[in-house]
């Protein structure tokens, strides 16, 4: 484990290349301790992404707290400005009751508006609606996707594991991963740049959605190996961030399948 105080070298001595900031419980307001720790990164060459808190929901049955979360939506893009991080991930909501297709149309209409006021702000960074890993939750696929080609600024953040989760085990092989991938370039126009999250993750016993995250190759799946055949195909740019409970250890093994890949 790198510790807080050398974080960015010791990533760098690793051989990794990117971090994900977690403002999941609260985003800091001390904008320029995140330019101190931006300042570092640089240093190291260490590409940032920063995770938005998690008690936002666009789709809420009540109206403050739609507007709350448009607030910490923005804090977290102005903190992502400041922290040199091109990209916020975060849960759109939950469905809350509600039709899907409500939930997304309340959720798309929050999140423009917090587009446009942090642009009207001088924010430059993207925002990054994340596949979600519970059926409860809005964010399949499908939805994220409808989500970025709807509202400027938005490129989504693809969690493997949670599509794999809430879509019943749904990832056993290369071609899933080329299904979800094609997909994307479909609706999006490209690949290049896509924000990927990946561990391995168990699933509830009812078969659907996510019950806790796995170090790789404990066999729960998605395995990575052929997503990283599939990636090394491409040609693209990619920034993944891995979520297993084995932080950096996954993340070079990653990294290393994916050179692999590329090698082959
Ligand atoms: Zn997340």
């Amino acid at each position: 484990m790198c510790s807080r105080e050398s974080a960015f070298s010791c990533l760098r001595e690793m051989g990794l290349d990117a971090m994900e900031y977690q403002a999941v419980r609260a985003v800091p307001r001390r904008l320029d301790r995140l330019a101190a720790i931006a300042r570092r990164a640089a240093a190291n060459d260490i590409r940032m992404s920063l995770h938005g808190p998690y008690a936002i929901n666009l789709a809420s049955r009540e109206e403050n707290k739609i507007e709350a979360s448009v607030e910490r939506l923005i804090a977290a893009a102005r903190a992502a400005d400041a922290l040199g991080a091109g990209h916020v991930t975060f849960h759109p909501g939950y469905y809350s009751g509600r039709p899907p297709e409500e939930a997304l149309r309340m959720a798309m209409s929050a999140l423009s508006r917090a587009v446009r006021e942090a642009r009207d702000d001088g924010i430059r960074a993207e925002f990054g609606p994340e596949t979600t890993g519970k059926p409860s939750q809005l964010g399949s696929l499908d939805e994220v996707l409808r989500m970025a080609e709807e509202v400027d600024g938005v490129w989504p953040t693809i969690d493997f594991a949670h599509i794999h989760a809430r879509e019943g085990r749904s990832i056993s092989g290369r071609s899933d991963y080329a299904r979800i991938l094609d997909l994307i370039e479909d609706r999006l126009g490209t690949l290049d740049g896509l924000v990927i999250h990946f561990t391995e993750v168990e699933v509830t016993s009812s078969g659907v959605g996510e019950r806790r995250h796995h170090e790789l190759g404990t066999g729960y799946g998605p395995p990575f190996d052929p997503l990283a055949e599939e990636m090394a195909s491409r040609g693209v740019r990619w920034l993944v961030i891995s979520e297993s409970p084995n932080l950096e250890a996954d993340a070079l093994k990653m990294r290393e399948a994916y050179e692999r890949a590329r090698r082959r």
